[in-house]
Parts: structure tokens; C-alpha cells; sequence
């Protein structure tokens, strides 16, 4: 089918959005239908529907202009070459596997009135098998983990992932600091597709296992046995993929393998600390390899997420939990999910070793000298100067009267801030912001919360957050 229309969307969207975005997205989509009022456009799995619809919607429907109707909708095309030419290498060539389900596969109700519902993945049921043949651990499931605003994207690729039976991402490379969530998610990833495919060949490793047997390899020259059992699986997921960097053997041995399962079109996961380019000593064209695929981060997840994270846990190990100490654990440890659980058991533990129950002041006493020893308890100054630097005004007329939007933004982006960071009362932080009154902090947390729907604030404010928690 021709559709004038959709070629001029497509020429609008190329000089608009940045080449890596339009050939990761854009490039996938298909058109399906075009009546004259309503373009009809194909995504080809759900994770890149809904990712269209959250981040490239408003694009769309701009450049599409107000008189046309925008539908988007699952649909797989029935010659794949038109539309997945977003992914380089060998899959490009190789023909991709025809459509599995009848097309198209409208969404529910709601996406014919121009907006499709927003992501909904629903957690797996709680019923993992007792044992692991795959050395999974029975803790790091989809069930058990917690999404929130900063971890959703690297939650909805593996979901994607289960979900697909041929790679639409390829490799998915999972990263994130310490003790965000990397190791849960690659088990969960194992999980899920276990149960979904009970015979699916899934090998997951540790980066340390896997330079370890290639050493071994070598040395005992079982080399091809080790070769056969790697290049065999349907899926292979590494965890902390940067150990292998200055190992050259290693490397070596990922490369070659790393082909042979991408050129069969078997998924690969890997997980690291850092960013692709920011590993050091490992071979450009081990990394070029990363940056075919989708590269999904973890943040740090806000306070409403390490509150939840707890309350799960604490559900899981029939901790009683009050909310305030929730809240106080998830408020004094920021940076590390595994310390945040940490601080739980701690004081979980001493409040029944004591006999006692467990009350914020309790809690408090345990994780004083903890929470004490970090110095990393930030201070409304501390927010103000970082504010201050990040939106490039000065901290005196952050704390002036000044009315001049330039500067209003920021002073209501610090006082949110100060309010979600810190235990300051409002009338604290209208004082830290030169003497303003309770209420105007106060609303100013109500303002700055609704205004994070909009994309420019949040990634201000997002920026703000990470050089604070650093
Ligand atoms: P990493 O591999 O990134 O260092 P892990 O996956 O080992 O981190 O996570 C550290 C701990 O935090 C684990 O116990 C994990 O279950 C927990 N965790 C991390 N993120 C979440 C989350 N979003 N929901 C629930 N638990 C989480
Ligand atoms: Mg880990």
C-alpha cells in the first residue's frame, strides 16, 4: 500500500528525531491502514508500542498535524525486510521469522478512540518450581520485583524479551550500578522464560564463571567442548559482562560466540556496571557488539520506589513493617537496594533478638550509626547550590523574591527537592529559601509534582537528583 501521508510523516520524523532514535523506533514501525482521516501503523511487539506511545506520540500526532487521526497497533509485517531495517549487522540479512500470530491485533477497546492504554505488564504468579536446574535464584523473580519510574525501561525490554520468540532487541544489555537490580533481573528473565518454554536451553552465567572455564578451557584444551555447549543455547545471559575487560583470551571467545548465537537469532543478555564505552580495556569490536542491541538503564529509584521495594520484602519475610519506619529506612539509604534490604534485616533482627517491637525510634537507634557514617545526608543548602548549578542561577536570587520564571521554576524545583530528600518541615525549607512562607513550600511540592508529567522539567529535576545522590 502507498500512503503519500506516511512517507511525509517519515521524512518529518527522520530530520526531527535524532538517527539512533529514528532508526530504532521509527524505522520499525509499518503502515497498516490509511483511510484519508486515520493513519493506521504497525509496531511489531508490545514493548515498542508502548514505548512509542509514552516517549513519541506527541511527535507523532504534531507532525501528523491536527486534521488526521493516529492508530497504533501490534502488527507484525508480513515482509519484514520493510519494516525491521533498524537492526545492523547479520539479522538484516538473515530473513526474519514470519508472523507467528493472525495480524493485525488491535488493542482493547480503548486504542480506537486514538490512545492506546499505557504500559500494563502484570507481574508472574508467586509459584516458581522449589529447585533451580539453571542455578537461578528462587528470590529474583518478575513477581519480586518492584517498577518504578527508574527502572521501568530495562523491566519492560525483559518483559519484551519473554515475551518475543525471536530477538527484537539484540543483545539486551541491562546497566546499572551496584545493587539496582542487574542480577534480579537477568534471573528473572530466566525464570519467566523457563516457564513459558520449559525446554528452552538457557545458559546464565557469571562473567567470573565464564572467564573461568575459558581459562580452564585452555589449559585442559577442551576448548570446542566448551564452544559447543555456549554456541547450543536458545538464550545466554551474562551478568557483569565488564569483568571481562583486559582478558583478551575472554573477549575473544565472546566475540566468536557472540556472533554464532546472534547470527542463528538466539537472544543474548548481558549485564554491566557501566555504559558500553565507559568499560576500559576491552576490544572495539567486543563492545561495537553492546551497541547493536538495546541498552536499558537502571537508575537510582526514587524514595516512593525504595518504599515499596521494602514493603515487598518485608511481606515476603513476614516482617511487620510499620510505615513510618519504611519510610525512614528508604529515606536514610539511597544509593543501593541491597543495603536498603540490609538496613531491614538489621533492624528487623535487633527488634527480635530485644523482644522488642519495632518503632521508628527503634529503627532510628539501630541505623543511627549507619545512616550517620555515610555523611551523605543532604541538607536543603546542599540542594539549593546543586539547583543552583543545574539551572544556572544564582543561590541569592534562588533565595530573593525575585518572580521572573527563570527563576521561580528552580526555587519550586528546590523546594520539591528539599521536601523529598530531607526531613525538613515546610516552614524549615521555606526558611532555606530565604525566608519564605510554610505555604508557598508547600506549594510548591504540590506544583513541582504535577509538573513532572512534562518532559523538560523532569529531566531537569532527574539531573538534579542524580548529581545529589552521586
Ligand atoms: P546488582 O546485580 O545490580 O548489583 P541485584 O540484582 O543483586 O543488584 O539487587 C540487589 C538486591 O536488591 C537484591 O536482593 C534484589 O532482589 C533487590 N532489588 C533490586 N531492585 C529491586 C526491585 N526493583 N524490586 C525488588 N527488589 C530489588
Ligand atoms: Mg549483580
Amino acid at each position: 500500500m502507498m500512503s503519500p501521508r506516511w512517507e511525509s510523516l517519515r521524512e518529518a520524523l527522520k530530520k526531527r528525531l535524532s538517527p539512533q532514535a529514528y532508526a530504532t523506533w521509527v524505522a520499525q514501525m509499518s503502515l497498516v491502514d490509511d483511510d484519508g482521516s486515520t493513519l493506521k501503523l504497525g509496531l511489531p511487539d508490545s514493548f515498542s508500542l508502548n514505548w512509542i506511545n509514552d516517549h513519541y506520540r506527541d511527535v507523532l500526532e504534531e507532525e501528523l498535524g491536527p486534521l488526521h487521526r493516529l492508530e497504533l497497533i501490534l502488527h507484525r509485517p508480513e515482509n519484514p525486510t520493510e519494516a525491521v531495517t533498524a537492526r545492523p549487522g547479520p539479522a538484516m540479512s538473515s530473513p526474519a521469522a514470519p508472523a507467528e500470530e493472525p495480524l493485525p491485533i488491535p488493542l482493547p477497546a480503548e486504542a480506537s478512540n486514538g490512545h492506546v492504554p499505557a504500559p500494563h505488564f502484570r507481574p508472574e504468579p508467586p509459584d516458581e518450581p522449589p529447585i533451580s536446574p539453571h542455578r537461578l535464584n528462587q528470590r529474583y523473580t518478575f513477581a519480586s520485583f518492584v517498577v518504578g519510574p527508574a527502572n521501568e525501561l530495562a523491566w519492560s525490554a525483559c518483559q519484551s524479551l519473554v515475551d518475543n520468540r525471536s530477538p527484537t532487541f539484540n543483545p539486551l544489555v541491562i546497566v546499572g550500578s551496584v545493587g539496582l537490580g542487574k542480577t534480579h533481573l537477568l534471573h528473572g528473565i530466566g525464570h519467566s522464560l523457563l516457564k513459558k518454554r520449559p525446554n528452552i536451553k538457557l545458559l546464565i552465567k557469571t562473567s567470573e564463571e565464564f572467564v573461568t572455564e575459558v581459562i580452564q578451557g585452555i589449559r585442559a584444551q577442551r576448548m570446542d567442548e566448551l564452544r559447543r555447549t555456549y554456541r547450543a543455547c536458545d538464550v545466554l545471559l551474562i551478568d557483569d559482562i565488564q569483568f571481562i575487560s583486559g582478558k583478551e583470551a575472554c573477549q575473544e571467545e565472546f566475540f566468536h560466540t557472540f556472533n554464532a548465537l546472534y547470527d542463528s537469532q538466539k537472544q543474548i543478555v548481558v549485564s554491566s556496571d557501566r555504559l558500553p564505552h565507559e568499560i576500559t580495556d576491552i576490544q572495539e569490536r567486543v563492545r561495537s557488539r553492546f551497541q547493536w542491541g538495546l541498552i536499558a538503564d537502571l537508575k537510582l529509584p526514587e524514595l516512593e520506589t525504595r518504599t515499596a521495594i521494602l514493603k515487598k520484602k518485608a511481606e515476603a519475610e513476614s516482617i511487620p513493617l510499620p510505615d513510618d519506619v519504611a519510610l525512614y529506612i528508604a529515606q536514610s539509604v539511597r544509593t543501593n537496594i541491597r543495603e536498603l534490604e540490609g538496613c531491614l534485616v538489621r533492624v528487623h533482627a535487633y527488634a527480635s533478638l530485644t523482644k522488642q517491637t519495632l518503632t521508628l525510634t527503634l529503627a532510628r537507634e539501630v541505623l543511627k550509626s549507619l545512616v550517620q557514617d555515610r555523611g551523605r545526608a543532604l541538607t536543603c543548602e546542599i540542594i539549593v547550590k546543586t539547583v543552583s548549578s543545574v539551572f544556572d542561577v544564582k543561590v541569592a536570587d534562588l533565595k530573593s523574591t525575585k518572580r521572573a520564571r527563570n527563576i521561580a521554576l528552580p526555587r519550586q524545583v528546590a523546594m520539591y527537592l528539599c521536601r523529598k530528600h530531607t526531613t525538613a518541615s515546610y516552614p524549615e525549607i521555606g526558611q532555606a529559601l530565604g525566608g519564605k512562607d510554610h505555604t508557598t513550600a508547600l506549594n510548591a511540592f504540590q506544583r513541582i509534582s504535577e509538573r513532572l508529567a512534562d518532559p523538560e522539567v523532569k529531566s531537569r529535576v532527574d539531573e538534579i537528583e542524580r548529581q545529589l545522590l552521586e
